[in-house]
């Protein structure tokens, strides 16, 4: 299904996840901006792999977390590209450690990056998406935070609270014709499970109906399935991509 025309930006898009989204969202036709904090090198790998496949693909750096960079970067991206149509918050990171030893530094970090990132994302495009009548607003949730995870009480909750602002937010705006909705992944063999080590990966896999991690384009299948017109009357809702873990 085409998105020619369409802007599209992706954050966390630099790699793993978020660079399996940007390659599908391109290969529809969609203009992408990827957005990263820190890796410029993987970023460019990134619009270098779109480029090559004949895509179309800009790229943006700035904090998720950092609500007045979020603001500037949105504008920059509608001054250049002439709009939004698609938002994908993507962009997360982990501080794992069991409660009892959690330092409020890494609660803050999980939480402003996993969960005010994607409102001060998703705040910053409404307007754009309200003016156009149109948009497509997909939180990248996780298991996590539906079954929550043992040592992840940040991201868990994090990710739970990514669920509540994706109903709120579709309830909202499905007026003007905005859908929002998650995806929430299983275990995705991305730099984030590759710290885990290999016997805690084994015993992960022995939970996992299908018994294998998923691949990135399997998350990539579920976004492009809630941008494109086939979920155009689909909000609100979770779609959960972890091999029936949790179901
Ligand atoms: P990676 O660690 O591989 O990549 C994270 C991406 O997020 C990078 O592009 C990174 O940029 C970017 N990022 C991190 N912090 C910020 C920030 N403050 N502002 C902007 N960008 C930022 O993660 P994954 O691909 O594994 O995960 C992607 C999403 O999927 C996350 O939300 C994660 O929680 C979720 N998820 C992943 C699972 C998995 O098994 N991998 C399972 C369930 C959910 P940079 O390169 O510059 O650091």
């Amino acid at each position: 299904m085409s998105l020619e025309g369409k802007v599209a930006v992706v954050t966390g898009g630099s790699r793993g996840i978020g660079r399996g989204i940007c390659l599908r969202l391109a290969s529809m036709g969609a203009l992408v901006y990827i957005n990263y904090v820190s890796r410029s090198e993987a970023a460019e790998e990134t619009r270098k792999l779109i480029l090559d496949a004949g895509g179309k693909a800009e790229i943006l750096c700035f904090d998720v977390a950092d609500i007045s960079a979020v603001q500037s970067s949105m504008k920059k991206i509608v001054a250049e590209a002439g709009s939004i149509h698609i938002l994908i918050n993507n962009a997360g990171i982990t501080r794992d450690g069991l409660m009892a030893r959690m330092k409020e530094l890494d609660w803050d970090a999980v939480l402003d990056t996993n969960l005010k990132g994607a409102f001060a994302c998703a705040k910053a495009v409404s307007r754009v998406m309200m003016k156009n009548k149109w948009g497509r607003i997909v939180n990248i949730s996780s298991v996590s935070g539906y079954a929550g995870n043992a040592g992840q009480v940040n991201y868990s909750a994090a990710k739970a609270g990514l669920n509540g602002l994706t109903k709120a937010m579709a309830r909202e705006y499905a007026s003007r014709n905005i859908t929002v909705n998650c995806v929430a992944p299983g275990y995705i063999e991305t730099e984030m499970t590759e710290l885990l080590a290999e016997e805690v990966q084994q015993q992960i896999k022995e939970e996992i109906p299908l018994a294998v991690f998923g691949q990135v384009e399997d998350i990539a299948s579920a976004v492009a399935y809630f941008v494109s017109e086939n979920g155009r009357y689909v909000t609100g809702q979770t779609l959960h991509v972890n091999g029936g873990m949790y179901m």
